[in-house]
């Protein structure tokens, strides 16, 4: 029994797959992924993307191959990530061929819109053949034609069948190393399928709302949909899909797993919205803070708080805390106890640099146990 029972999340039992080197499922850590938008068959400016996107900290990133050129180009890609990469496949077998010769990771593609059973097999003995896993991927926007006149519209029902219509083909052919996802960019629409689809199988699954929308409003559908099934512990890796940065939507990822306790990552700042009572610009400060310590991925809690209303409280449960005081002398705090005063005019540095030095020490006691 847990101290705090009501921060516990029980995770459905899924089966391991592993997608290159990173495990999915099982009691693997929740992985983020995201997706490249640049052109595949543009290898250089793939793997600029790529490199920015492991900087962020994504664990798998994805990337379309519509066309030769495209897993033409993927060997390079691969080799040059040092993340796992999963080649997104529409329809055309021979593309999934040519991406697990190249050396993807996974297989984004459904078995089902491949064609003829032996395109089916021969797409099986590739991955067999490349070490690759696969996902299925059911669109609510795309369900099969038969499916849509039998149920009417795209429903949990619908999407749970034609998911798990997919899967029977590889379980046919002895091919269990998969993953599914339910994606609708209605979130009751997708929730409701992944709630379907987790009682109806014990594969992992990769959750995500599809089409959310931009940053602002993407986050928020996506925190609402995907935030209900990780704490029903439904998910086993994400992506968030935000018309934006494919960074931004690993950043909103870890967020969302840091918000749940499920993930952690960097530094995570608590700070109060601010008023009249604010002892410094809580706000810029924030927004300046979090740009300065966004390199560190040592995970740590800090508070920056306007003023001692909440100041003191938050400082308890945060690993440095920070209290605007009068007159502009602030109060520092250490694991929770009163450290220091201080009337630096420059808050930010000197919390940064505190917030290094912690971030040190962690790590060198992590190196040392
Ligand atoms: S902590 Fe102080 S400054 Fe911040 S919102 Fe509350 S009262 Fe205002």
């Amino acid at each position: 029994m847990s101290i705090r029972p009501y921060r516990d999340i029980q995770r459905r039992k899924a089966r391991t797959v592993m997608v290159g080197s990173v495990a999915v499922g099982g009691d693997a850590p929740i992985s983020v992924q995201t997706m490249t938008n640049s052109l595949t068959a543009d290898a250089a400016a793939t793997i600029e993307q790529i490199r920015r996107i492991e900087e962020a900290g994504a664990d798998i990133v994805r990337v379309s191959c519509p066309d030769v050129e495209s897993t033409a180009a993927l060997k390079a890609i691969v080799a040059a990530a040092q993340i796992p990469i999963v080649a997104d496949i529409h329809f055309h077998y021979k593309r999934a061929i040519e991406s697990a010769e190249a050396g993807a990771a996974c297989l984004r593609i459904n078995p089902g819109n491949i064609g003829s059973e032996a395109k089916v097999r021969e797409v099986i003995r590739a991955a067999k053949d490349h070490g690759c896993s696969m996902r299925i991927g059911v669109n609510a926007g795309s369900l099969e034609q038969d499916l849509l006149e039998r149920y009417g519209e795209p429903c949990p029902e619908a999407m749970v069948e034609s998911a798990l219509n997919h899967a029977r083909i590889l379980e046919d052919n002895d091919f269990r190393d998969f993953k599914i996802s339910v994606k609708a960019s209605d979130v009751f629409l997708a929730v409701a399928a992944y709630q379907a689809l987790a009682d109806a199988c014990d594969y992992p699954l990769h959750v995500g709302i599809t089409e959310a929308g931009g940053l602002r409003t993407g986050t928020v559908k996506s925190s609402i949909g995907m935030g209900m099934l990780l704490w029903s512990g439904i998910g086993d890796t994400i992506r968030v899909s935000l018309s934006a940065d494919p960074v931004e939507e690993v950043k909103v990822g870890f967020e969302m797993l840091k918000s749940l306790n499920l993930r952690h990552r960097g530094v995570n700042i608590i700070s109060c919205p601010s008023c009249a009572r604010q002892q410094f610009n809580v706000i810029d400060t924030v927004a300046a803070l979090e740009a300065r310590v966004a390199h560190i991925t040592t995970p740590m809690s800090v508070s920056v708080i306007g003023c001692v209303v909440n100041g003191p409280g938050e400082a308890r449960e945060t690993d440095i805390g920070f209290t605007g005081g009068g007159a502009g002398t602030h109060q520092v705090y250490i694991a929770g106890v009163p450290h220091h005063r201080f009337k630096d005019p420059d808050i930010i540095e000197h919390l940064a640099e505190l917030i290094e030095r912690k971030a040190a020490e962690i790590e060198a006691a992590k190196a040392v146990s």
